[in-house]
């Protein structure tokens, strides 16, 4: 952590109702490397952007070697970060590496997984803890339930099937599920998101995952025709994950809904609260709203 116990404290009450000094921000680590999308590297210039809008953090970047290459150099210093976010989809890290990152999450650190993220790791036991729930990599009962909804409320099903999928990419609607949540207070119920891949039958340990949002998967879209969990938040240890699913391209991570979610999840993560307001651009429940390319 960058702060002390009594500094953290006092950076809380200094940064109560205001944006902090920029001496005053917290520290964010993207890791990165491999993906299934070589978009990567400009996506974790889109994260990275997003962060630094917020004006609560500086941000640095670990990038792993090549896919097959060996993993002992990648040790990022976890510990001196306040905040993790992983667009990392790829070869298991060295165990020293594994460890340090159980442990700055343990101890209370603050971690975001974006989009395909929670493909990775399939037989890492912590980092799906973290998670909650993922996709792909073979993940089948084995590796935890699906969540499904019943009377209001996401739980486990245990039934057997395929861990990780999607239909054809398209817009999509955002059902807000928790509205008394720091990082869902204030949202619209109901909002477009950008055109962007669905991600469906998402399975692990799925313990205390709170599901903030979920979308419909239709039949038509060749979906699941089941509601989906999307933005979820999910305690492990001392320390805060925020889980969205969104982001399979760069037009999807252009979302007004997906940036104020990344923003607002990467705040209560580090924090457990969010002071940032809900932008004047955000989705309305049948038009997706959008920012222009960076330069
Ligand atoms: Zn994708």
């Amino acid at each position: 952590m960058k702060f002390r116990a009594p500094l953290a404290a006092l950076a809380a009450i200094l940064l109560a109702g205001c944006a902090p000094a920029t001496d005053d921000v917290y520290r964010a680590l993207i890791v990165d490397g491999q993906n299934n999308h070589r978009i990567w590297p400009t996506t974790t210039q889109y994260l990275k952007g997003y962060l630094e809008e917020t004006g609560m953090f500086s941000v640095d970047i670990a990038t792993t070697p090549p896919a097959g290459e060996p993993m002992d150099s990648f040790r990022p210093p976890f510990s001196e970060y306040d905040l993790v976010v992983s667009n990392y989809n790829g070869d298991p890290w060295g165990a020293e590496a594994m460890a340090d990152f159980e442990s700055f999450v343990a101890e209370g650190g603050g971690f975001v997984s974006v989009h395909a993220a929670n493909n990775a790791f399939p037989e890492w036991t912590a980092y799906n803890e973290m998670i909650g729930i993922g996709g792909w990599g073979d993940r089948t009962e084995r590796h935890g339930p699906y969540l499904r909804l019943r009377d209001g409320a996401f739980v486990p099903d245990h039934s057997p099937g395929i861990g990780g999928s999607h239909g054809e990419r398209h817009e999509f609607p955002i059902d807000i599920r928790d509205t008394d949540h720091p990082i869902t207070r204030g949202l619209p119920t109901r909002w477009m998101h950008a055109n962007d891949e669905l991600y469906d039958r998402l399975r692990g340990p799925a313990k205390n995952v709170r599901v903030l949002g979920s979308a419909y998967s239709t039949v038509e879209s060749g979906g699941t025709g089941k509601h989906e969990p999307i933005l979820m938040a999910i305690p492990y240890g001392q320390g805060r994950v925020f889980h969205t699913t969104l982001g399979h391209a760069l037009v999807s991570q252009r979302c007004t809904g997906f940036i104020a979610t990344f923003q607002r999840g990467a705040e209560w993560a580090v924090t457990g609260e969010v002071t940032q307001r809900v932008p004047e651009d955000f989705p309305t429940a049948d038009q997706a709203r959008g920012r222009p390319e960076p330069e």
